[in-house]
C-alpha cells in the first residue's frame, strides 16, 4: 500500500460510525437539555492562543503541538484543546455583551503529538462544554453534572469522578511554596521535565507522567499540615475558596453525583482555578482518563474580556466509545430495505431507469441501481447483498406500458403496477 494514515490518526468506516453517531446524538441531546448551545470553531488558530491559555511550559506547549507557519508567516497551530477557542470566540462575537452568561458546547477533532498508543492518539476527538461568565460554585456543579449525564447517556456507568480545588491564584501561590519546600530534598529524583518546571509551576509533578514524580508528590502533600474539613491537598485553600469547594461537594450531593475527593491530583493547564476533576473508567488501561475540566476564572479577562469566572470540561471521545458497555448486539440479520432498480443489460435505459431512481428518493425510498450494465442476474445478487427489499425490472415492456415490474425479495412474489401505483406501494 503507498499510502495509509499518518500514526495516530485513523480512518472511521461505516461500521464504526455507528456508534459515532449515536455518541453525538445523545451528547447533543443531553447538552441542550442543559441549556448549552453548539459552537464550531476552525481547526486551525493563531499559536498565541494556546501559548496565553494553556502556558508555555505545559507539555501540550512544549511537546505536543502541530504548529507551522503559513505562507505569510503567520505562526499557526491545528487546535490542541477546545477551551480557548471557545473562551475567543465568545469574546470575538461578543458574547460577553449581548449574553453576558453563555453555555456553549462543542465536538470535534484535537491535535496533539504524542506518541500514539492504545488511548493516545494524534489526531482525537473531544466533546465538552464551557460556561462562562459566572463564578457561582453551582456552575461548577453543573458542568460537573453535565459530564456525567452525557457518559451516562453513552454508556459509560462504572466511572469515578475525582474532584479537588486549586484554590485562587494566591492559594495556588502559597501552597508552591510549601510543596517546593517539601520536594526540595528529593529534586534530583524528578524526571527532566519536573525539574524544568520545579520553579515555574511545581503542581505540575502531581500531573507527571512518571509515576515516580507523583508518587514523590503526592508523599509530600501528605506531609503537609491537614487543612479543617479538607481532603489533603498542596493547595493552601483561602475562606472564600473553601466555601466555593463545599457548595460544590454539597451540590453534587444534592444531585447525587458520586465523587472522590480523596485523591491528590492537580490539572496541568495554566489557566485552572478552584474546581478540577477527572473522570476516569476501571475499563481502560494506563489511559484512564475519559473526561476532565474545571474552572479558569482568570482567562476571559486574559484575552482582554471583562474579569469573569468561568468552567467546563472536555471528553475524549475513543476513550469514551472504549469504556461505554457494548450496545444492543448487532442484530442477525439486518431488515431488508429499499429498491435496487434493475434493467436488462444494453437495453438503453438508463435515463428512464435513473429518473426512476430519482423519484423514489425523492419520495423518501432509499434506491440503488447499477451503472455499468451488467446482466440482471448479478443485478438481483447485488439487491440482495445491499439487503434491499424490493427489486423494480424497468424493461422495453415496462416502459412501453408506463409500468414496472416489482419483485419482493423477502417475499418473493412478483407483480407489474402502473408507476404512479408502484410508487405508492413502495411508499406504504
Ligand atoms: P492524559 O492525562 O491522558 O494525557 P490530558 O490531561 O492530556 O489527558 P485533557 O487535555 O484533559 O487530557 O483532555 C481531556 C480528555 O481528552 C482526556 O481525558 C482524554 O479522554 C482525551 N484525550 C487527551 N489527549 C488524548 C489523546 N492524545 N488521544 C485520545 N484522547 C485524548
Ligand atoms: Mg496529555
Amino acid at each position: 500500500m503507498p499510502f495509509q494514515t499518518l500514526r495516530g490518526a485513523t480512518d472511521l468506516l461505516a461500521h464504526d460510525l455507528t456508534a459515532w453517531r449515536r455518541l453525538e446524538s445523545s451528547v447533543f441531546t443531553i447538552a441542550q437539555r442543559y441549556g448549552y448551545r453548539e459552537l464550531r470553531t476552525p481547526v486551525i488558530e493563531d499559536a498565541a492562543l494556546f501559548l496565553r491559555s494553556v502556558g508555555e511550559t505545559t507539555d501540550i506547549v512544549q511537546k505536543e503541538m502541530f504548529r507551522f507557519t503559513d505562507r505569510g508567516g503567520h505562526d499557526i497551530v491545528l487546535r490542541p484543546e477546545g477551551t480557548a477557542p471557545v473562551v475567543r470566540a465568545y469574546l470575538q462575537h461578543h458574547l460577553h455583551k449581548t449574553e453576558g452568561f453563555a453555555k456553549l458546547f462543542y465536538l470535534g477533532p484535537m491535535f496533539r503529538a504524542e506518541r500514539p498508543q492504545a488511548g493516545r492518539l494524534r489526531q482525537f476527538h473531544q466533546y465538552g462544554a464551557e460556561a462562562i461568565g459566572s463564578a457561582s460554585p453551582w456552575v461548577d456543579v453543573e458542568i460537573i453534572t453535565l459530564c456525567v449525564h452525557t457518559l451516562l447517556e453513552c454508556g459509560v456507568a462504572d466511572a469515578t469522578v475525582w474532584l479537588a480545588s486549586m484554590g485562587c491564584r494566591e492559594d495556588q501561590a502559597r501552597g508552591a511554596q510549601h510543596l517546593q519546600e517539601r520536594l526540595t530534598p528529593h529534586r534530583a529524583k524528578l524526571c527532566e521535565d519536573c525539574q524544568a518546571r520545579f520553579d515555574r509551576n511545581i503542581f505540575r509533578v502531581l500531573d507527571c507522567k512518571q509515576p515516580g514524580c507523583r508518587a514523590l508528590a503526592q508523599e509530600a502533600v501528605k506531609s503537609l499540615e491537614r487543612q479543617p474539613g479538607l481532603p489533603p491537598t498542596p493547595f493552601v485553600l483561602c475562606e472564600a475558596c473553601v466555601a466555593h469547594f463545599n457548595t460544590v461537594r454539597q451540590g453534587l450531593k444534592a444531585g447525587s453525583i458520586a465523587f472522590d475527593d480523596t485523591h491528590v491530583f492537580a490539572r496541568g493547564l495554566d489557566y485552572y482555578t478552584r474546581t478540577v476533576f477527572e473522570v476516569r473508567s476501571p475499563r481502560l488501561g494506563a489511559q484512564d482518563a475519559v473526561a476532565a475540566g474545571g474552572r479558569y476564572d482568570h482567562l476571559v479577562e486574559e484575552f482582554g474580556g471583562p474579569a469573569v469566572g468561568a468552567c467546563g470540561f472536555a471528553a475524549g471521545i475513543e476513550r469514551v466509545l472504549m469504556a461505554a458497555r457494548p450496545v444492543d448486539p448487532v442484530p442477525v440479520a439486518e431488515a431488508r430495505q429499499g429498491v435496487y432498480v434493475a434493467i436488462p443489460p444494453k437495453s438503453n435505459l438508463m435515463p428512464e431507469a435513473f429518473r426512476l431512481a430519482q423519484r423514489l428518493r425523492q419520495q423518501g425510498t432509499r434506491t440503488t441501481m447499477d451503472y455499468d450494465g451488467r446482466s440482471l442476474k448479478s443485478q438481483f445478487r447485488e439487491a440482495d447483498q445491499l439487503h434491499c427489499q424490493v427489486v423494480a425490472i424497468l424493461g422495453a415492456q415496462e416502459l412501453e406500458s408506463g409500468s414496472v415490474t416489482m419483485k419482493d425479495l423477502a417475499g418473493g412474489e412478483q407483480r407489474t403496477l402502473p408507476l404512479e401505483a408502484f410508487l405508492e406501494a413502495v411508499r406504504a
